[in-house]
């Protein structure tokens, strides 16, 4: 579903030019679970924001679902990046004076035709799914750090995204949480098919997905 081509992405400022990533060859099949890891600096996150498309390579060509991202119009491209695909980060990224019901329908409200009630019909399906239904009326401040995790996730599923590429998922846990987090994650993958790709520094979480893939100085190592 995702294919990257011959990848270059050279970070350029004033005086410095630094290849984050090198000829980097790499297809992720739907339904896969791949684990990335690699040293700090190897380029792992550059490849995500890649993948998610938030940031275009200096080189190469990214297809999906065999069709060249560069051919995509900006509406096609922003619906791709709305509907296909949901971002999980180390540090989840939710918004402290929203609840959680409200932080996991905010995504939503960027996408045409789903009317309010519809809107905070999936985030509580979402919320059932991570199995936070209890807590919808809470904020962030009031969980703990795994349960804050598990609104981040639930905040990707409400919009029924194909891939999810999640940075580093369970760096900020204890390995109880980060247990919790990635049986999460597994779950999704094998009974939903969603495709997930992890960044993780954790061999053990690592050696649990099907396919483990190794960075080193901006290009894949094995
Ligand atoms: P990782 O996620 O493996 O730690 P990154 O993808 O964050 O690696 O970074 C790869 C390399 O690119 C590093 O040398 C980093 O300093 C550099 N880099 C990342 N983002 C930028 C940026 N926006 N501008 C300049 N250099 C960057
Ligand atoms: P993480 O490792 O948690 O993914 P990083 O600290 O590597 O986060 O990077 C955080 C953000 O800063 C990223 O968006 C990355 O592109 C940017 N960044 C990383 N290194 C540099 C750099 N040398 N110069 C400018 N921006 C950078």
């Amino acid at each position: 579903m995702l294919q990257l081509r011959d990848i270059e992405k050279v970070y350029q400022t004033d005086t410095i030019e630094t290849v984050a990533l090198n000829r980097v060859n790499l297809t992720i099949n739907k339904g896969e679970f791949v684990s990335i890891m690699g040293p700090s600096g190897c380029g792992k996150s550059t490849l995500l924001s890649l993948m998610g498309l938030l940031d275009e390579p200096t080189g190469g060509v990214i297809e999906i679902d065999g069709r060249a991202v560069t051919s995509y119009s900006d509406k096609e491209l922003a619906r791709v990046r709305n509907h296909k695909i949901g971002f999980i980060f180390q540090s989840f990224h939710l918004i402290n004076d929203l609840s959680v019901l409200d932080n996991v329908e905010l995504p939503l409200l960027y996408r045409a035709g789903l009317s309010s009630k519809e809107r905070r019909q999936r985030a509580q399906q979402a919320l059932e799914r991570v199995g936070l239904s209890a807590r919808t009326r809470h904020f962030p401040s009031q969980l703990s750090g795994g349960q804050r995790q598990r609104v981040a996730i639930a905040r990707a599923l409400a919009g029924a995204p194909e891939i999810i590429l999640a940075d580093e998922p369970t760096g900020n846990l204890d390995s109880v949480m980060g247990e919790e987090i990635m049986e999460l994650l597994l779950s999704l993958n094998r009974d939903q098919g969603t495709t997930v790709v992890m960044v993780t520094h954790d061999e053990n979480m690592a050696h649990k997905t099907e396919r483990l893939i190794r960075f080193f100085d901006g290009s894949q190592v094995s």
